[in-house]
């Protein structure tokens, strides 16, 4: 029998930047959340909840020393032609575009209808065992990415 996903949910905040400068990035917001009360050095803060409805459980920085693509792994995943529909998640190759084989266009991932979200990122801001999906204070730029853990 498969495996059932699991009950947790880990919300990744992803900067745009893709350069080794978003590591940075990724601790300044980290310091400026730990200020407003939002996260302590290692994980939720007293008000935690204003972030996250119902707040979350752990949080950490993730740096993969690489960029990578932020999705979610258990639970679902699709990955469509913005232009025609036709499902590509053969053809999904990230992070190079993905040609369709239907009308023939190339896309990068950000323009490929990807449900739910996914996002490429040097580094994120994992908010882990949410409350809920909702995130209240999502830096300027950034992506949001839903992950059901296993
Ligand atoms: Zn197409």
């Amino acid at each position: 029998m498969p495996a059932l996903p699991s009950h947790r949910l880990d919300v990744h905040l992803v900067p745009a930047d893709r350069t080794d400068r978003a590591v940075a990035e990724v601790w300044s917001v980290w310091e400026d959340w730990v200020r407003r009360g939002y996260l302590t050095a290692e994980g939720p803060g007293p008000l935690a909840g204003e972030l996250i409805p119902g707040g979350f459980v752990a949080a950490r920085v993730d740096d993969p020393r690489a960029v990578v693509l932020y999705s979610n792994q258990v639970g679902g995943f699709q990955v469509r032609c913005p232009i025609c529909g036709h499902g590509l998640a053969r053809e999904f190759r990230p992070p190079g575009p993905t040609r369709c084989p239907e009308c023939n266009g190339s896309f990068e991932v950000e323009d490929l209808d990807c449900r739910p979200p996914v996002a490429l990122g040097r580094a994120s801001i994992v908010l882990m065992d949410v409350a809920s999906a909702v995130v209240n204070r999502v830096p300027t730029g950034w992506s949001v990415v839903l992950r059901r853990v296993g």
